[in-house]
């Protein structure tokens, strides 16, 4: 039999490929594999949203540069982040760890820490887990759960044509964050010099060490009673993500490069290492800002929502999946954020 490497299909491509043969029997599961998280129904008045996302050292996390408390409470967001771009509230967490010999005790208590933080934070209960040794490193398994009111989950299969397209906050920030700390990390094997040159990057290095899932900007959507036609975070980049919405939708998308926000601490790390703060925004990940789509009806609406931008329509499927430069110049976008198995 052939065997195909990994990297021919990509994360994307596995995960269909692996999850294509199974169907669901129970009638509690009303959407299963495709979304941010899967959605389960046993009650009239409230569904349950449920997401879970595995870490693992030198794939995910750099412990050279990631502080274990950071790191817990990274761990946490990035699931929260799915609940709440299902229009959910998380309630419940489940935290498992695989470490190896080199951690200590209080290096764990710091894990714990940030995850603990995390939970305060967000009114959300550790209720379980389970903890294994491992040969090399460490690995953390979360699973969140959470609560959205009946009817009320948003999937990324809704947008329909003319819909708005929306984002929170702003992007490219963790990923410049990112080449700030892979900097000082490569200055320090080189030279063994003891002290990164960090100051004045605060912006760029919280939003990657300590990013926010927004339950700000679902609780400001239900004040303004708008319900997004369709949502998705933001965890491999905005050109992935959109992907993503389109192709469940069956639908094309407007996108307008200078719509796409970007902070003034994001463009000035960009500009220092040369990289146009537009590719940093579509392609680098991990901002957890959540993209989303609403009625065009909810235009004065949605305008009154703080820290949300509105950077494009939705269009039909065969007008495809466009960026507008500012010369009104049309580029097909693709997808170049993160990929599990291409690197
Ligand atoms: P996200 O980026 O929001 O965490 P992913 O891209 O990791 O979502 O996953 C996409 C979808 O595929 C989700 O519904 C997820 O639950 C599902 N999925 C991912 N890996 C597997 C797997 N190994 N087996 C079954 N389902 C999976
Ligand atoms: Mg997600």
């Amino acid at each position: 039999m052939t065997q195909t490497a990994l990297s021919e299909i990509g994360e994307f491509g596995l995960i269909d490929r692996l999850t294509k043969g199974f169907t669901t029997v129970n009638q509690s599961t009303k959407l299963g594999v495709g979304d941010d998280c899967a959605i389960m129904s046993y009650g009239d008045k409230v569904d349950i949203v449920i997401t879970t996302d595995l870490l693992v050292e030198g794939i995910h996390f750099d412990l050279m540069y990631c502080p274990l408390k950071h790191l817990g409470y990274k761990a946490v967001m990035v699931n929260l982040s799915d609940i709440y771009a299902m229009n959910g509230t998380p309630k419940q967490i489940t935290v498992s760890i695989a470490v190896s010999a080199k951690f200590s005790v209080e290096a764990l208590d710091q894990l714990y820490e940030g995850i603990s933080l995390a939970c305060k934070k967000h009114s959300v209960d550790l209720i379980g887990g389970d903890t294994s040794s491992s040969i090399t490193g460490m690995t953390i398994s979360i699973t969140a759960i959470g609560e959205v009111e009946k009817d009320m989950a948003v999937k990324r299969s809704g947008a329909k044509p003319n819909d708005l397209i929306c984002i929170s906050g702003d992007l490219g920030g963790a990923y410049m964050g990112l080449q700030i700390l892979e900097r000082e990390k490569h200055v320090f094997t080189k030279t063994g010099s003891q002290s990164p040159k960090l100051q004045g990057y605060d912006y760029v290095l919280e939003k990657q060490l300590k990013p926010e899932a927004r339950k700000d900007i679902i609780e400001r959507l239900t004040k303004y009673n708008i319900k997004p036609t369709s949502m998705i975070d933001i965890s491999d980049g905005l050109s992935s993500e959109l992907l993503h919405i389109c192709r469940r939708s069956s639908v094309g998308c407007k996108v307008y490069s200078d719509k796409i926000p970007v902070n003034k601490n994001t463009e000035k790390v960009a500009t220092e290492f040369n990289i146009d703060p537009l590719t940093a925004a579509l392609n680098g990940g991990e901002d957890y800002e959540l993209l989303f789509t609403v009625d065009i009806n909810d235009f004065h609406k949605i305008s009154m929502v703080s820290d949300v931008c509105i950077i494009g329509n939705i269009t039909t499927s065969n007008e495809g999946e466009n960026l507008i430069t500012k010369q009104g110049e049309k580029i097909k976008i693709i997808a170049q954020g993160w990929n599990g198995f291409s690197h």
